[in-house]
């Protein structure tokens, strides 16, 4: 195989704190586009801009593979498919989060309550959540793509990694004789990704233990031995196994320094996070719970804490 780049990689700004987006369009026969960027003239104008590089067009695209459902990297997908007729691929368990009717709030509000999310910053979430709801168009018809699958072009194939974590039906590409990783929001240079706490796929009554999973998913990317990363956000890694141990340094710190937070009377994750992050606005409360708890969940792992109920919201303080 030659030294070209398998994908070209388009990108530009995008409304949210990440800043800007990578998405990524194959040549090879069939033409496909990883991730999409939201419904917005950025990404529309970007894509459009990338395919006349190529002498193609919107209609020439064949598969949209999606990383996994969050909007930036699903909302212009529909718009997309319905001008080309491609077809969309995503893992099943993020399917629900491109649907109509996926409720963003009604999904998370029983795991923020359990956090002691106060009122007033329920009802901030939700008007975000209301508002980036303008930014992308819910899927019809997605086809499920899942760990040992292929996606397949004319000269080469990658293989579809399941890393749960930073979302529960997150999928990386690999290119195995390359060595070289389409990583999605999984590995990033200058971030370590959300650990989102989400209803566990095959049990919904129990929220996900996602920062536990997602450490175990960057064990099994390191295990690969990638020689070169390629995220959605954020310069490519060209060192991925210093970088993977970076990240695990930092959820180690982290993790002591939450540690020492706790104490014998029991906090909730919510003013744990106000005392680690300061006071979260608007989107910022969920990740700062979503980092909290997963924080915590490593150190119930490491018997270090105890959780307690206590009228429905969870208190975690410091093991005897
Ligand atoms: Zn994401
Ligand atoms: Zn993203």
């Amino acid at each position: 195989m030659s030294d070209q780049p398998l994908a070209t990689s388009i990108t530009f700004p995008v409304p949210f704190a990440v800043g800007s987006m990578n998405l990524y369009l194959f040549r090879a026969d069939p033409p496909t586009l990883l991730d999409t960027g939201p419904k917005t003239d950025h990404a529309r104008e970007a894509i459009r801009q990338a395919l006349a590089a190529q002498r193609l067009g919107v209609k020439d695209i064949e598969r949209i593979v999606i990383t996994h459902g969050h909007v930036d990297h699903f909302g212009l997908a529909r718009e997309l498919a319905e001008e080309s007729g491609a077809k969309i691929y995503i893992h099943p368990y993020d399917v629900c989060k491109t649907e109509t009717g996926y409720d963003f709030m009604a999904e998370k509000l029983p795991l923020l309550k359990e956090a002691g999310v106060p009122e007033n910053q329920l009802r901030e979430l939700a008007a975000w959540s209301r508002e980036t709801e303008a930014l992308l168009d819910p899927l019809e018809e997605a086809h499920p793509l899942q760990e040992n699958d292929l996606v397949a072009f004319d000269s080469f194939a990658l293989e579809v990694l399941h890393c749960p974590g930073h979302s529960q039906g997150h999928i990386c590409l690999y290119h195995r004789e390359r060595g070289e990783l389409f990583c999605g929001d999984h590995l990033l240079k200058h971030i370590s990704p959300n650990p989102a706490v989400e209803p566990s796929p095959d049990a919904p009554e129990r929220r996900s233990r996602s920062l536990v999973q997602y450490l175990d998913s960057l064990e099994k990317i390191e295990r690969l031995n990638v020689r070169r990363a390629l995220p959605a956000h954020g310069p490519a890694i060209e060192s991925p196994q210093e970088r993977i141990a970076e990240i695990g340094r930092h959820h180690q710190r982290r993790k002591d320094r939450l540690l020492h937070l706790l104490d014998g009377q029991g906090s909730t994750a919510y003013e744990l996070g106000k005392k680690l992050f300061g006071a979260p606005k608007e989107m910022d409360v969920y990740l700062v719970v979503s980092e909290v708890l997963g924080h915590l969940d490593l150190l119930l792992r490491d018997k270090k804490t105890v959780a307690e109920n206590r009228d429905g919201v969870i208190y975690y303080s410091a093991a005897a």
